[in-house]
């Protein structure tokens, strides 16, 4: 299958190159503190078409066939393919039946991220590019440092000096060059796209940006998900929750399930609820005003992943949830951490707070759900990656 990119608000198509991350045209009307203009989509060329050969098997076994480069290219990193289980303990206490659990901390480095690192990384590697940098509060710069050692490259990232420390050590354990950032993560991207800009027509050659939401590819990598998940239950799924900060996972599990619903594997998108904390719910303010329209707010969560001021995918993911008539909750801290104790002892799923968020925001509306629904659950990433957090909801033992 040949693919271009799309701009996802003028609809211009580009060939998909390594030079072109956001539509040249729309990223021109870039305004200070607002989300990124000019994201631009992956898009087929043919109309998509079901293989034979994938209906009668599952849809993820053949996730290359609907991924813009080819299977040759990507590191010998087992991403993806992650378990979707029953948390039996979970259904009895909330009393929903059909309740699941996505677990992507079983990912290579602990965290859903490495979908869109692989992508990336396999991209890098078609295209002869040696370096990527990447700014990150944490997740993306370790999962960029894992994924791109399995293949090989170069990678540096700028990250928040209060970046959790596990998260930062994982980065340099892979051997990534690592910029510390006085000031928070909106600092350290613009300081890392200045990094790239720099390099751009240098003779140390060209540096690729994963930036996430700016990098095209750091959606359609996260796609993946949507179609393992849908593969794995095989009935549809009704509810979906996503822990939400720049709104990247959330506008590839909506594009996962799209090109799934093109491809006729599936009839209808489900009902996805973006969990945002209360600390950081920038997403939240403009589903509920129908546009950014509010200066940004300093975020402030013990969920790290999900911080942000400024969702750098937000004009996307907004016009995803108001199509797909999706849903946006938010969470306090205390309810993220109660969750985080909840999944870990009734599941033995310790996940980070961010992702416990996603069993937060189930908590707090799913007394408006119909009890037999299927609710599947993204937990985006493991608890081992912040221990401090963890350790604000259990009581340490006396010596
Ligand atoms: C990055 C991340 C998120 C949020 O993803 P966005 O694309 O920023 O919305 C959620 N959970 C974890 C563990 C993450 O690393």
């Amino acid at each position: 299958m040949r693919f271009r990119y799309v701009c996802t608000e003028c609809e211009t198509t580009y060939e998909i190159s390594p030079r072109i991350l956001v539509c040249p045209a729309c990223s021109k009307k870039q305004q200070a503190d607002k989300p990124l203009r000019g994201i631009l989509e992956v898009a087929s060329e043919e109309a998509p078409q079901a293989s034979e050969e994938a209906a009668q098997t599952d849809a993820a076994s053949d996730i290359y066939d609907y991924l813009p480069v080819d299977r040759r290219f990507f590191p010998p990193i087992p991403v993806g393919n992650t378990p979707l289980w029953e948390p039996f303990n979970l259904r009895k206490k909330t009393g929903f039946a059909n309740l699941y659990i996505k677990d992507d901390t079983f990912n290579p480095t602990g965290s859903l991220k490495d979908r869109a690192s692989y992508l990336v990384a396999a991209f890098a590697q078609q295209h002869g590019i040696r370096r990527i940098v990447v700014a990150s509060t944490g997740n993306a710069a370790s999962s960029m440092a894992g994924v791109g050692a399995a293949a090989g490259l170069e990678v540096t990232i700028f990250i928040p000096q209060s970046a959790p420390p596990a998260k930062l050590v994982q980065a340099l354990q892979y051997g990534a060059e690592v910029i510390l950032v006085k000031g928070n993560y909106d600092k350290a991207y613009d300081l890392s796209l200045e990094y790239s800009a720099s390099r751009r027509d240098s003779n140390e050659g060209y540096v690729l940006s994963r930036n996430t939401g700016y990098n095209p590819l750091t959606i359609e990598g996260k796609k993946t998900v949507s179609f393992e998940i849908c593969a794995q239950l095989r009935d549809p799924v009704d509810f979906l929750f996503v822990p939400t900060g720049d709104g990247v996972i959330l506008s590839g599990v909506y594009k996962g399930f799209r090109d799934l619903k093109s491809l006729g594997t599936i009839d209808r998108v489900p009902t996805i609820f973006a969990v945002q904390a209360e600390g950081s719910r920038a997403l939240y303010t403009a589903f509920q005003s129908g546009d950014f329209t509010e200066t940004p707010v300093p975020s402030a969560t013990i969920a790290d992943s999900i911080a942000v001021d400024v969702p750098r995918a937000g004009y996307y993911a907004l016009r995803q949830l108001q199509s797909h008539d999706g849903r946006c909750v938010t969470v306090s801290d205390a309810d993220i951490t109660e969750a985080q104790r909840l999944l870990s002892s009734t599941t033995g799923l310790f996940a980070e707070p961010a992702a416990a968020a996603a069993l937060a925001g189930f908590l707090a509306v799913k007394d408006q759900l119909p009890a037999d629904a299927r609710v599947v659950l993204l937990i985006t990433g493991s608890g081992l990656k912040d221990i401090e957090s963890a350790r604000k909801g259990v009581k340490m033992p006396c010596s």
